[in-house]
């Protein structure tokens, strides 16, 4: 649809009498024709015509002017719903209020104190058809819950109990997931019963967003800045000065330190890549895992 606008109207805001058609054929559908028809513009924007509201009222008319067509008046509730250009219009080619059904939306996001009651019973501009109100899923609602619920029993807002082993976690679901990979995380304790395959995906998740933290920090021009102690010692991570190779054993393994140890050993391991002119995609090697 995005393509197909733009082919037609441009990709700056410009507007086109002609139309996009979907056709889509089933043996369970009404057979109906939905005209999904443009909002009034009042101020020009982009590569639209000065006289952007005119035309579009008039290409708005030539299609709810028809006896045989349903008119949809959508009006969002948080504007001015008696001055409503949607209900205006339709009023104007349906002026009984016969063919006309009255939409609004947005009932969620409403100003404190007051209501659609009285649009909504048809008292302020009646519909024989009536009103539908309508609140869309926000942002929030489209995102999947985080598949680790699966493994919690949620107790209330920000407090869960893992089905393993009985622990109450509070705070987000990551949480949970350092208590199911076994990761030290402030008061949160490793779980003790947790099943193979659930602790490995949980170190899994957590580990690739350690790695992606890492990434930013990487990306990070003010990285020595911030280095808390200020004294980077090269030989402890690389082992350099051993011959100039970078030598890894006796590195303690990432995974068992601590949250704010894993912090300082990122800043000194990126703080000695710098200083040391290496390449950052040692961080990736095997070594460093
Ligand atoms: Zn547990």
């Amino acid at each position: 649809m995005q393509a197909e606008t733009e082919r037609e109207a441009g990709g700056n805001k410009g507007v086109s009498d002609k139309q996009i058609r979907l056709k889509i054929s089933s043996p369970n559908v009404l057979n109906i024709t939905l005209v999904d028809l443009p909002g009034i513009t009042k101020v020009p924007v982009g590569d639209q015509p000065s006289d952007i509201e005119a035309r579009i009222r008039t290409m708005i008319m030539s299609y709810i002017k028809h006896e045989t067509c349903i008119i949809l008046a959508v009006t969002p509730a948080n504007s001015d719903l008696a001055t409503s250009v949607a209900l205006q219009m339709a009023t104007a080619a349906d002026p009984a209020g016969l063919r006309t059904i009255g939409v609004i939306t947005k009932l969620d996001i409403m100003d404190r104190g007051t209501d659609a009651r009285n649009f909504l019973l048809g008292k302020v501009v009646p519909l024989r058809l009536g009103y539908n109100g309508i609140v869309n899923r926000s942002q929030e609602m489209v995102r999947p819950r985080d598949t680790f619920w699966e493994y919690m029993v949620e107790i209330s807002d920000k407090r869960m109990k893992c089905k393993f082993c009985g622990e109450v976690i509070s705070g987000t679901i990551t949480r949970a997931k350092y208590h199911l990979a076994k990761m030290p995380n402030r008061d949160v304790k490793p779980c003790p019963n947790v099943p193979e395959v659930v602790f490995a995906s949980a170190e899994t998740v957590m580990e690739e967003a350690e790695m992606k933290k890492q990434k930013l920090i990487e990306g990070s021009s003010s990285i020595t800045a911030c280095n808390p102690t200020g004294v980077v010692d090269h030989a402890n991570i690389f082992g350099i000065g051993s011959g100039g190779t970078s030598k890894t054993t006796g590195q303690p393994k990432i995974k068992t330190l601590v949250k704010k140890e894993k912090e300082l050993t990122n800043i000194k391991m990126v703080t000695a890549m710098i200083d040391n002119n290496l390449s950052f995609n040692l961080l990736r090697s095997a070594s460093f895992k």
